[in-house]
């Protein structure tokens, strides 16, 4: 049985483009294996567009969600930053009390019960 030619890989490698396709014209393992490069060349080159595409889609995506959370925690902070009665509320727990609510209260502001 007839061994598979292997110069292909070495002229690719590691010679001139006139010794491979010198070599192509008369090996047939060669012409089959450089016809198998072309066609995978040939389909890299027309997925190319939509790789490209699907990156500029995922690039925007990125802009966008930057700016939304700029956008949410500027919002926020603002709110916070401007907003004193909601810090004092947060952090002192000052907000509505139970004397607001209607209920009796002492001097502490806790509920009294008889
Ligand atoms: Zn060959």
């Amino acid at each position: 049985m007839k061994e598979k030619c292997n110069k292909y890989e070495i002229l690719t490698n590691f010679g001139t483009e006139e010794e491979l396709l010198s070599h192509i014209s008369q090996c047939e393992d060669c012409q089959n294996e450089h016809n198998k490069m072309l066609a995978v060349s040939k389909l890299i080159q027309e997925a190319k567009p939509y790789y490209l595409k699907q990156r500029e889609k995922i690039k925007k995506m990125k802009i966008a969600c930057v700016m939304l959370f700029t956008f949410f925690s500027g919002t926020a902070f603002g709110v916070l930053d401007t907003n004193y009665k909601i810090i004092d509320t947060l952090s002192y727990n000052d907000g509505v009390t139970f004397e607001d609510m209607g209920f009796p209260t002492d001097e502490y502001g806790f509920i009294m019960v008889d």
